[in-house]
């Protein structure tokens, strides 16, 4: 499938990764809906995440300013304040172009990042000196961005589980039981461990419904997840039914390794319908980099390691598949991390048996939250850093 792309001049490459990027993940103009002065830095909130390179940084000369051009952004008058003290202005400087305009820069230079999970925000460092209004004059009466909390709150962490298959598409199928069915007993023994521990969650489907694949990653940027996690069960062919059993955690990379690739390949078919080959290979090309990918990997490797030590205290001789990554499409788009998890093989007589005890999935579902827990809480250490 990637083949196809290889063959294109680089710039149409280029373009169509674009376009394709921005209709799929930021459709429509994005509006500028909050901008408060905190910690020295300057904290823009956006309607939607976006791409940073969306924003164009320059300066200009006498007196000395750093420019922040975000494109495509419109700002929400009413609640935008348009000075934030003596050394920012904000503007709409062209029709669909919000400027930031700092002064007081000289010698040293902003620092100017979207904070994890949050690609909805944008902060700038001001001057060490910048003398600001204070951040409460502007506040919003009404609560619409989250505020920065206690590390132990988990309350704005919304987690999406998403069961695979359902609806015609059954999943993997052997003895008679369908992967459709023990993914979703999961995902809900999932969706209750982690509400106890008192993250949000978003279910894709909570019957056995039939979902498309923009629908399943979609709902993972609107709802502004903060992880997605797929699940699903494994199977190989008959002849090999007896041989290969144990739980496997993936994350979105291509892979050279042919098992991982079968698997992707097998989970792949039913919800490529609809996808024309060529955005297949072209937004596949485009997310096969960055930091979403080390952030999956490490969430990847908390969640395996868990479900391991969970499903070990009753099932000794249950097998670690360890991490592994593959072009999975339902991981693809969404722009959090994201894996899926294989919780069993269902080719397997004796694991398929357990992958349908309340037990076995108890230990599962208690091992993906607190892997997540862990990965969460790990995360916010380093933020705080
Ligand atoms: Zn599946």
């Amino acid at each position: 499938m990637v083949k196809i792309t290889k063959t294109m001049p680089k710039i149409s490459r280029i373009f169509l990764l674009g376009f394709l990027l921005n209709t799929l993940l930021f459709p429509g103009v994005i509006s500028l809906q909050k901008a408060i002065v905190e910690k020295g830095e300057l904290r823009l909130f956006f309607s939607k995440a976006f791409n940073k390179k969306n924003v164009n940084h320059f300066t200009l000369k006498s007196p000395h300013r750093e420019i922040y051009d975000f494109k495509n952004t419109r700002i929400a008058h009413k609640r935008v304040p348009l000075g934030l003290g003596q050394n920012v202005r904000l503007a709409q400087n062209k029709a669909n172009t919000v400027r930031v305009v700092i002064t007081g820069y000289t010698s040293s230079k902003p620092i100017a990042y979207q904070p994890f999970f949050s690609n909805d925000r944008y902060h700038i460092s001001l001057p060490k000196n910048s003398s600001v209004l204070p951040a409460k004059r502007y506040k919003k009466p009404k609560k619409v961005i989250k505020k920065s909390k206690p590390a132990k709150s988990h309350k704005y962490d919304l987690v999406v589980i998403d069961a695979g298959h359902g609806g015609h598409d059954t999943g993997a199928i052997a003895g008679r039981k369908r992967e459709k069915d023990v993914v979703l007993q999961i995902a809900k023994r999932l969706e209750n461990q982690l509400k106890k521990r008192g993250y949000p969650v978003y279910m894709t489907r909570k019957k056995d419904i039939f979902l498309k694949l923009p629908q399943r990653t979609k709902i993972a940027d609107q709802k502004k997840a903060v992880v997605f996690i797929s699940i699903h069960a494994n199977s190989v062919p008959k002849n090999k039914q007896n041989k290969i059993q144990g739980v496997e955690t993936f994350f979105l990379q291509k892979t050279r390794d042919a098992r991982s690739q079968r698997i992707a390949e097998r989970e792949n078919k039913s919800v490529l319908k609809g996808t024309t080959r060529l955005s297949r290979s072209v937004i596949i090309d485009s997310v096969l980099s960055g930091p979403k990918i080390v952030q999956s990997n490490k969430l990847a490797i908390d969640v395996q390691r868990r479900m391991m030590t969970n499903l070990h205290t009753r099932y000794k001789d249950a097998k670690d598949g360890g991490v592994r990554h593959a072009p999975f499409w339902v991981l693809v788009g969404a722009s959090r991390p994201s894996i899926l998890v294989e919780v069993g093989y269902i080719s397997h007589p004796k694991e398929r048996k357990r992958l349908f005890t309340p037990r076995y999935q108890e230990l599962i579902a208690n091992g993906i939250a607190e892997g997540v827990d862990n990965y969460l809480n790990n995360r916010k250490k380093e933020i705080d850093l």
